[in-house]
């Protein structure tokens, strides 16, 4: 979303619900772009300008697409690991927050996509990536 710095807090707030109500209707596959896009875990700074989450090709519609991307789109959002540091970060449609093991632990979780198994799939290494286009 691209938002500039003259909305104030209500208006992003609203102007994301109206977003969210709209990929919630289409059960669109979450992908993002954050203004600030370093990970949130102090001296970290990976980047995640962009992201596409891919939910889709861990081929489990039921068990993975469906909660994860409602979760979404409902503005509770996931969490998954920082690339870089592995530290739990929680992303909603406004931001990214630096969570601790038991703040992650309610959370819906993206899954662990194989770091320690690379045969598992290969795409599944593809998710927290920068996009290069
Ligand atoms: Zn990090």
């Amino acid at each position: 979303m691209n938002r500039n710095l003259t909305l104030d807090a209500d208006e992003v707030e609203r102007l994301d619900r109206v977003y969210r109500e709209g990929g919630l209707r289409t059960m669109a596959s979450p992908h993002i772009h954050y203004h600030e896009p370093a990970c949130p875990h102090p001296g970290c700074g990976h980047k995640m300008e962009w992201i596409d989450f891919q939910l889709e090709l861990f081929g489990d519609l039921e068990g993975i697409y469906k909660p994860l991307v409602k979760a979404w789109w409902e503005g509770s959002g996931f969490v998954g690991r920082c690339p870089s540091c592995g530290g739990w970060i929680r992303f909603t449609t406004l931001r990214m927050e630096p969570l601790t093991d038991d703040q992650a632990s309610p959370h819906l979780k993206l899954p662990d996509h194989g770091r320690r198994s690379h045969n598992s799939a290969r795409s599944l290494t593809l998710h927290l990536e920068r996009r290069t286009t």
